[in-house]
């Protein structure tokens, strides 16, 4: 059996639970499980590592890791990849994967699958399930002449059983590759939102045009708060200027895969069905009945979305004792 080597993505030492997934499915194919984290509160993620599935972590601590940066995540990638010798490579499908290992695949001179939905690893064989064309159709890939095999994985696409805290994994602290850098980031402004980003979320409640203005999301806050959801977008109303791109679930936006996907409001475009018709239970709400999204709808309720939501809010706020 060989090596997986899971690139493990924290929030202030906080895992992912998308590196979860990833580390427990490297877990289940009975290969060793190496996980790697990067930045001043690595230290702080190989309890988690552990519990999830990693047999050994490698800790590479150093502040100049902390926010992404391209040249020196590529740089320490390929060190940690040179020491462990893994035959394939897992990491999520977020901005920093998809940014940063098509670099490493290019310096190490191997394949990469990206943005895939499905994983299968026999013990060196990975076959991977990605889709195309916005979802119209789905291709499996299988790696040749690839040293390691890398594969990003979307958020939510694999099950996450409850940590065995009994485990542990072997702390292994690697010194920082330092490479000359050509780009240095200098500061971080964060946005106002404190909620989960969409792309990790569990519940999102959708709004589009349907909502007639801007001002008419707060229907969607309110709810979203009950529900500990997300608030996501259609691009017609990011076009329109009343929520930021950062919100906007489709082809040109984000692409979800959460366990509720609420679409309030939103007609169900082919190019927003590409990001959210991953999502495990889809609620439509909709006037017009027939409205597409119904067709990709889990449930649907054809009404007024000003006369629904409030409803809605008012009976989980009470089912759910708030
Ligand atoms: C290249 C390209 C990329 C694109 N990328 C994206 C993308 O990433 N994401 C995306 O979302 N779109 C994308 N689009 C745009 C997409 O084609 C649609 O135009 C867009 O999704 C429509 O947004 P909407 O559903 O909010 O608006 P509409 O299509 O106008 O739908 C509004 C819906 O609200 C309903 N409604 C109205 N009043 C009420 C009410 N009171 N109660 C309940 N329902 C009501 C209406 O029946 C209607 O179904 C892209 C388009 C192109 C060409």
């Amino acid at each position: 059996m060989g090596k997986v080597l899971v690139f493990t993505e924290h929030t202030n030492g906080n895992l992912k639970r998308s590196s979860m997934e990833l580390l427990q499915a490297a877990a289940k194919s009975g290969n060793t499980v190496v996980a790697v984290a990067f930045g001043s509160h690595a230290g702080d993620v190989t309890a988690a590592a552990g519990h999830n599935g990693a047999n050994e972590i490698y800790v590479v601590k150093d502040a100049s890791l902390d926010s992404y940066n391209p040249e020196a995540f590529t740089a320490n990638i390929a060190s940690v990849v040179e020491k462990v010798q893994p035959t394939i490579l897992l990491a999520s499908a977020s901005a920093t994967g998809r940014d940063l290992f098509p670099r490493v695949a290019a310096r190490l001179n191997t394949g990469v699958a990206s943005d895939c939905t499905e994983l299968n690893i026999s013990g060196d064989t990975v076959t991977a399930t990605k889709p195309m064309y916005s979802g119209k159709c789905f291709a499996k890939v299988n790696f040749e002449n690839s040293p390691v095999k890398i594969v990003l994985m979307r958020a939510n696409q694999l099950p996450v059983a409850a940590a065995d805290t009994s485990k542990s994994a072997t702390v292994v602290e690697h010194a920082a590759a330092k490479p000359d850098l050509k780009t240095l980031i200098k500061e971080i402004v964060k946005g106002a939102s404190e909620k989960l980003d969409l792309t990790e979320a569990n519940v999102i409640v959708s709004g589009g045009r349907g909502l007639k203005e801007a001002a008419n999301f707060k229907m969607l806050s309110d709810l979203a708060d009950v529900l500990g959801a997300t608030v996501g977008a259609s691009r017609a109303v990011v076009d329109a200027g009343w929520v930021g791109h950062g919100m906007q679930v489709g082809q040109t936006g984000k692409t979800v895969a959460p366990t509720l996907y609420i679409a309030v409001g939103i007609s169900g475009a082919i190019q927003h069905l590409a990001g959210m018709s991953g999502s495990k239970v889809i609620v439509a709400i909709n006037n017009d009945p027939n409205a597409p999204i119904f067709q990709k709808a889990t449930y649907g309720i054809v009404g007024d979305a000003f006369e629904i939501v409030p409803k809605l809010t008012e009976e989980f706020k009470k089912a759910l004792h708030h």
